[in-house]
């Protein structure tokens, strides 16, 4: 048997804590730049480790065989998923963590209210459990309904029912309500029946919030339950009167917050329009839905390697396709091979290319793109003129004219990469088919654009072995 021996609010544990999520900080500090991202986690998992750690060992802490199969099944999920989970299924995995983290603040914080009744129960505590129960279970379904979205468990599409706004403030009128009676009633034997039922109305309302937004919008509505889910764990460190919970729950909460802002900032869309306007829900079919396809000129690998080898400087746009086709390693490739004959290659990041912040980098990091070769939006944009070559590859949304030309399309204002101002333009995708926004790019029928229509992986291979016979 293990003895505790921390005292919970003593000297030893606030150092432990403090070092803990100084290490946090740090860790988040080293991920803004994908040169030090990897070492980043790596400091902030030791963080994680340290402020675990020393909460086992506080006094008083409880049983240790459920703690310790706790520890081993959450462990053994969490190694078999990291290490099976495709990159392109992080969104959904990260709504999934997410979930069971708003889950476990709304059982502590009921488990913290059952501890409570009957005996002397301050207002400071009681007003931070409910506080974590309603959004800690808000967040859970919410999240299990953008998981289940995102997996294709459910309908993608935005998913209303008639008079849904009018059920929503319902149901948060009723929780509020509950709430403040519970409150105003905290020392005189709260009812739990009534607890539970906040726990339900909330649970409800997550359901019913999420429901109705298109699985496309699922990555910011899961940064923003992150958020929720952030600050119910602030909220449940205040009652159990834990340092580190606090701090992290209030990292999180704040890190969530920006991430939901810029997010919605770089598609031009605010977030009350995200969660209310029923958008995302792309359909799946031909050009912008209209069935009729527009003329436009289609190449083989072979003509775009000519046009790619004997150009001065190639900029490469990727996108959403890349990563569905894993073709990192192939267009880094192909980029080696121009390289060799001196073509100046860059590859044009865009905000929100692929489905989650950052995606990009990720990917071309993995193929050890060298980060220098990255260049930002805003700054790749007035090159565009003196690019020879435009390569996008499974990207749509993020080079769509329409954004800038069309006040009328669901994507007005969005900043794009500015391709057709390049010299020449080549596609690389699978077919005419619209992306996340669901609509036609006028990109596809310019008469400098050059359509290839193949999978990303496949044709950045064709090209490259294309190039070393030129
Ligand atoms: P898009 O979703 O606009 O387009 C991706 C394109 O990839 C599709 O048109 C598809 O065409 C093509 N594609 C799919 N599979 C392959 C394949 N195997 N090989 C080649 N091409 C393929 O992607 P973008 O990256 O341009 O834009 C991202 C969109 O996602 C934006 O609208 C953004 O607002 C949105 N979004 C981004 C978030 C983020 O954080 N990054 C979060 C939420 C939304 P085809 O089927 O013809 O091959």
């Amino acid at each position: 048997m293990l003895t505790a021996v921390i005292e919970p609010g003593g000297d030893l544990s606030t150092l432990l804590y403090v070092l803990s999520f100084s290490l946090f900080i740090v860790g988040i500090k080293q991920g803004t730049s994908p040169t030090t991202a990897k070492r980043g986690n790596m400091i902030a998992a030791v963080g994680m480790a340290i402020a675990v750690v020393t909460t086992l060992l506080l006094d008083g802490i409880g049983n240790w065989g459920v703690i310790i199969g706790g520890l081993l099944v959450g462990g053994a999920v969490g190694v078999v998923a990291s290490i099976r989970v495709q990159m392109t299924e992080m969104p959904q995995m990260v709504a999934l963590y997410n979930g069971v983290g708003g889950g476990a603040v709304a059982l502590i914080s009921w488990s913290e209210f059952r501890h409570g009744v009957g005996g002397d129960f301050p207002l400071e505590e009681f007003i931070p459990i409910l506080f974590a129960a309603v959004i800690g279970s808000i967040s859970f379904w919410g999240s299990n309904i953008a998981f289940a979205k995102l997996q294709d468990l459910i309908p993608t599409k935005p998913l209303a029912v008639p008079g849904q706004q009018v059920i929503n403030a319902v149901l948060l009128v009723a929780i509020v309500g509950i709430c403040v009676y519970l409150g105003i009633n905290h020392g005189d034997d709260p009812s739990q029946g009534l607890f539970i039922l906040v726990l339900v109305l909330a649970a409800l309302l997550g359901n019913l919030v999420v429901l109705p937004i298109g699985g496309a919008d699922m990555p910011v509505v899961i940064s923003l339950l992150n958020a929720a889910t952030g600050l119910s764990a602030a909220a449940a460190g205040f009652s159990l009167d834990n340092v580190a919970l606090i701090v992290a729950g209030t990292i999180v909460g704040s890190s969530g917050t920006i991430l939901t802002m810029e997010m919605a900032t770089a598609m031009n869309r605010s977030v009350p329009n995200i969660l209310f306007a029923g958008f995302g829900g792309a359909p799946a079919g031909g050009a912008g839905g209209s069935g009729e396809e527009r003329p436009h000129r289609s190449v083989t690998a072979q003509d775009a390697a000519i046009s790619l080898a004997y150009a001065d400087s190639v900029v490469i746009v990727p996108g959403y396709g890349l990563a569905v086709a894993q073709a990192q390693h192939a267009v880094k490739e192909m980029a080696d091979e121009l390289e060799k004959r001196g073509v100046e290659v860059r590859y044009a990041i865009h905000p929100v290319a692929g489905r989650m912040p950052g995606h990009m980098n990720v990917l071309l990091a993995e193929a050890d793109v060298p980060y220098e070769k990255l260049v930002e939006m805003e700054e790749i944009n007035p090159d565009m003129p003196r690019t020879s070559v435009a390569v996008v590859i499974g990207a749509n949304d993020v080079t769509n004219p329409a954004a800038e030309n069309d006040p009328d399309s669901p994507i007005a204002g969005m900043p794009i990469i500015e391709v057709a101002n390049a010299q020449q333009v080549i596609v690389i995708k699978r077919s005419l088919s619209p992306g996340f926004a669901g609509i036609d790019n006028d990109l596809f029928y310019l008469e400098k654009t050059a359509m290839l229509f193949d999978d990303a992986k496949k044709a950045a291979q064709e090209i490259a072995s294309e190039v070393t016979k030129l």
